[in-house]
């Protein structure tokens, strides 16, 4: 199947043009050509199935004119080596647990992925392949984690300079081998921006291969549909089901919005984020209006230019009338996010992180309007990830898995470069 840029249908490329290019040159994001639609026995038969099961069947239908079926197989089963448990929290009130692979973030899905798609591209290439990645704190860890040892390929994380905490940055300068920390002098649009910059870059392409394992890339993209099929069929009453997603850049919604393409019947997504709320306002005003971003306590959803909002509008076929049918947004502020924390800590005994919380918010803001509606929230990373925010905040000390404490051992290693490209330009060339 093809994969067309947002920016322009006519532009089309294949799975492995979309995965190794990550943006189009165009600067639009590659979208599948079409979107299976599934048949209703394939719903019917979910809740017998495991997680790998089903994340394959779905991963089949949308990719097995590219990559063969045991292929695709061995590379799902890499993936998904976790478990995505569902905790009731309160009565119709559902975490869905996505932090229980490797850097305890729901970007360990997409990241696995992707690193085993385009390790099966790479044994075609001569060239070393190069992922630049712009982080604002776990997007870098799951790639680098993914793709730590992989033959063939060199990763680079930007990451904004004291901005992202402890423990995230631990998690990819302490690595080594073959992955790279460029510590930024400013915030999470500049390394974005600097991304973006380097792949319009014709000189630098020349000479490098670069690729992107941003929320941008397709590979990301699709695992991530996975599993709200999985949520959705470990439910009882499977008939009015609602996700909040904390949101940042829209990946987790737009791989949302893409399962409910294929069928899934998802009756409404609630976009929920912090104070910066540029989808929430558009779906107020029908007024994209990218900012800066501003810093919040739920600092990996800190975006000022969400980069998946030009895939939902493609979906959408830029109808705010057929987006809204679909999407409700929500923003909250960083007090009512610990407030949030505070509440269900002591009324459920469950501890949420700073972006679950805002999830947390946006269901419980949904079904007070929708009361028959079942609920999940996205439980995107476990709340000792944010171990400052959610210690201070709940006034006592949580536990500390196991993995994480390993990454605390380690000794940071990083390179430092300003936010001007021409510098950074030099920077990577000297380093790689
Ligand atoms: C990346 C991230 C988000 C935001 O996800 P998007 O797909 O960018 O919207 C939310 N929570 C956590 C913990 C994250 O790491």
């Amino acid at each position: 199947m093809n994969y067309y840029s947002t920016n322009n249908k006519n532009s089309k490329v294949s799975l492995k043009e979309a995965v190794l290019k990550g943006l189009a040159p165009d600067n639009g994001l590659y979208m599948p050509e079409s979107i299976p639609l599934l048949p209703n026995a394939f719903f019917d038969s979910l809740p017998e199935k495991s997680f790998q099961q089903l994340a394959y069947e779905v991963a089949h239908a949308l990719l097995k004119q590219d990559v063969p079926a045991d292929e695709l197989r061995k590379m799902v089963e890499h993936t998904i080596t976790f478990d995505a448990p569902l905790v009731e929290i309160e009565k119709n009130v559902f975490a869905m647990e996505l932090f229980h692979g490797p850097t305890l973030a729901f970007k360990d899905f997409g990241a696995r992925f992707m690193s085993q798609l385009l390790s099966w591209f790479a044994k075609e290439e001569k060239r070393e392949i190069v992922i630049l990645v712009a982080t604002s704190g776990d997007t870098g860890s799951a790639v680098a984690n993914g793709f730590l040892g992989v033959p063939g390929v060199k990763v680079v994380v930007l990451y904004p300079s004291g901005k992202v905490s402890d423990i995230q940055e631990k998690q990819f300068t302490t690595l080594g081998q073959n992955i790279i920390a460029l510590e930024v002098d400013g915030s999470f649009d500049d390394c974005q921006r600097l991304v973006k910059e380097a792949f319009l870059d014709e000189e630098l392409n020349r000479k490098f291969f670069l690729t992107s394992a941003n929320s941008i890339n397709v590979a990301r993209l699709i695992p991530q549909s996975f599993y709200y099929f999985y949520a959705w069929s470990r439910l009882k009453d499977r008939s009015n089901v609602v996700f909040s997603v904390p949101s940042g850049n829209f990946g987790n919604l737009t791989a949302g919005l893409i399962a409910k393409r294929m069928g899934l019947p998802i009756r409404q997504f609630i976009a929920s984020t912090n104070s910066n709320d540029i989808v929430p306002e558009y779906l107020q005003s029908g007024i994209f209006n990218p900012k800066p971003s501003q810093a919040t306590v739920s600092n990996a959803m800190d975006v000022g230019n969400p980069s998946n909002f030009a895939r939902m509008m493609d979906l959408y076929a830029n109808d705010l009338n057929n987006i809204k049918a679909d999407i409700t947004g929500y923003r909250f502020s960083d007090e009512e996010t610990k407030q949030a924390m505070r509440e269900v800590c002591k009324t459920s005994n469950y501890i949420l992180d700073p972006h679950g919380a805002v999830g947390y918010l946006g269901l419980k803001k949904y079904l007070a309007e929708d009361t028959e509606a079942t609920g999940m929230f996205l439980e995107t990373a476990h709340p000792a990830k944010f171990l400052e925010v959610v210690e201070n905040t709940l006034g006592t000390n949580i536990k500390i898995p196991a993995n994480l404490k390993g990454f605390l051992k380690g000794t940071k290693k990083t390179i430092t470069c300003s936010n001007e490209y021409s510098q950074f330009r030099s920077c990577i060339s000297s380093l790689l």
